[in-house]
């Protein structure tokens, strides 16, 4: 597949393609270095229209029937199921990640727009008990314009994840993407457009975040703000939209502890960290980053897991066989390099990878690394790690491995292994984080609430609970007498 459509394709606002002026923002792929095409920088005035566009876009597109709502929702869904391989490599070519995981990430996308097409039609009001007399009737209404800001690191299942509840709702979005991977946006606006979506339900801005995140967070009409990013960005945009109470819904940062009990099923285990830990190069909000392991299984199973983690088959995303794909970006690179470092000078011990991969040409990739005797005061304990990296401790006690793994800022996903029912169930309901992987490394569905606690967040995303962030309860009293 050519990439030269991609070349300015342009923003997508009002139902329009806009081209805008130079400078433009340039996308590259993260194995090759090469340049994949280019988006426009948007004006102020650009950002502008978006959110007229969407303003105006509302009153007809909530007062649609839920079921024809759901009939756009189920036809992007039908086109994405239809262009799934197209789609995918996308991604690739501007994020890194396998083929087959690209897949599987458009696919997770396609899900939400099916399990919302459903969701749209099951907006319940209720009836509450009242006083003799009275009545109490509770409608759930949308929101109003809806902003969605997202991450590179899935750059087409998060805004499948915001834009489809959001639109089942009956709200219309202004959507920016992340700088580095904005043509999965393209694509997804342009099946917008094919399925016929009226114009303005969804516009799309791209360029310089905080300028457009400005104009965004000054805006009245924009009543939500949903985001998936940074913890640092996130508090940022909380801060902003505290002046207006915007509503604001956050999947940030995580820190994800993978305990490793002594009964657990060791072949299990292992599975699980590696799926866990080098889906998408370690660049997911729930990837496995501190590894706990009791005491007296500890070295048998660092010496499997660095068997397996040097195993592993670098190289572009796009080739048959490989495992672990580039790092985003040289900024990300280096974080994840330093951190290590940082670790070693404080006494730990690199076990495996712990350096660059000297097959790169001119990506940025990082070996697969285990570091072991990891001391909670480093920078590796403590801050995410957006990379292939495991920081391993060892506990003696069930208490212990609660403590270390909740004495964290964030609050996202955490994982246990064992094989103990009541002590499944003990430690689950201690760890203090918004999802938790039990003898399972891949807790992501549709229909499950995903969010962290903490400085991991504040709402779901998924389920009823995803669609419950993009609607209003509204209450009306009503006399009988
Ligand atoms: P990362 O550190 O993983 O790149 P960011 O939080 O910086 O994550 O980026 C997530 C999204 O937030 C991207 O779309 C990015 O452009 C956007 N963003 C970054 N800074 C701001 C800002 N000041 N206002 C609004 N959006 C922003």
């Amino acid at each position: 597949m050519t990439m030269n459509r991609f070349m300015n394709k342009g923003m997508y606002i009002a139902g329009q393609w806009i081209r805008g002026d130079e400078p433009t923002l340039t996308v590259t792929n993260p194995a090759t270095g090469e340049v994949i095409g280019w988006v426009p920088m948007a004006t102020d005035q650009h950002v502008v229209d978006a959110i007229s566009a969407a303003s105006d876009a509302f009153a007809p597109w909530s007062s649609l029937a839920a079921a024809e709502r759901s009939r756009y929702l189920h036809e992007i869904a039908n086109v994405i199921e239809r262009r799934l391989d197209e789609l995918a490599l996308i991604v690739t070519r501007e994020q890194g990640k396998p083929l087959a995981e690209a897949r599987g990430e458009v696919q997770y996308g396609a899900d939400f727009w099916r399990w919302y097409a459903e969701e749209a039609r099951r907006v319940y009001g209720e009836i509450v008990p009242a006083a003799p007399g009275k009545r109490i009737e509770v409608i759930y209404q949308p929101t109003g314009v809806t902003a969605a800001i997202t991450p590179w690191n899935f750059p087409s299942s998060m805004i499948s994840r915001k834009v489809a509840p959001a639109l089942a709702a009956g709200n219309t979005v202004v959507l920016k993407p992340a700088e580095q991977t904005p043509l999965s946006a393209v694509v997804l606006c342009e099946i917008f457009e094919e399925v016929g979506l009226p114009a303005g339900v969804v516009n799309l801005v791209t360029g310089d975040p905080v300028q457009i995140g400005g104009v965004i967070m000054a805006d009245k009409r924009v009543r939500h703000v949903t985001f998936t990013g940074s913890t640092e960005v996130g508090l940022l945009l909380a801060r902003q939209a505290s002046e207006q109470l915007k509503r604001v819904s956050l999947e940030l940062g995580g820190h994800a502890p993978f305990i490793v009990f002594d009964d657990a099923d060791m072949d299990k285990a292992i599975a699980g960290i590696l799926a866990s830990k080098l889906r998408n190069m370690g660049q997911a909000c729930i990837a496995a980053n501190r590894l706990l392991v009791q005491e007296s299984v500890a070295d048998a199973f660092h010496r499997r897991l660095a068997e397996a983690l040097s195993e592993l088959t670098l190289g572009n995303g796009e080739d048959a066989g490989v495992q672990v794909g580039p790092i985003i970006d040289e900024a990300n690179f280096r974080k994840i390099a330093e951190q290590v470092d940082e670790a070693r000078k404080r006494g730990a011990r690199l076990v495996v990878g712990g350096k660059p991969w000297d097959g790169a040409n001119n990506g940025y990739f990082y070996m697969p690394t285990l570091v072991t005797e990891v001391g909670t005061d480093t920078r590796l304990f403590r801050e995410e790690t957006f990379g292939p990296v495991l920081a391993s401790t060892v506990f003696s006690t069930e208490d212990q491995a609660v403590a270390i793994a909740n004495d964290c800022s964030y609050g996202l996903a955490a994982y246990l292994y064992t094989r103990d029912m009541s002590r499944s169930f003990r430690v689950a309901e201690a760890l203090e984080f918004g999802v938790i992987g039990l003898n399972d490394a891949l807790p992501m569905a549709a229909q499950a609430p995903f969010g962290g606690r903490k400085l991991s967040g504040i709402g779901r995303e998924g389920g009823h609970w995803g669609i419950e962030e993009f609607l209003e309860a509204k209450y009306l009293s009503i006399s009988l007498n």
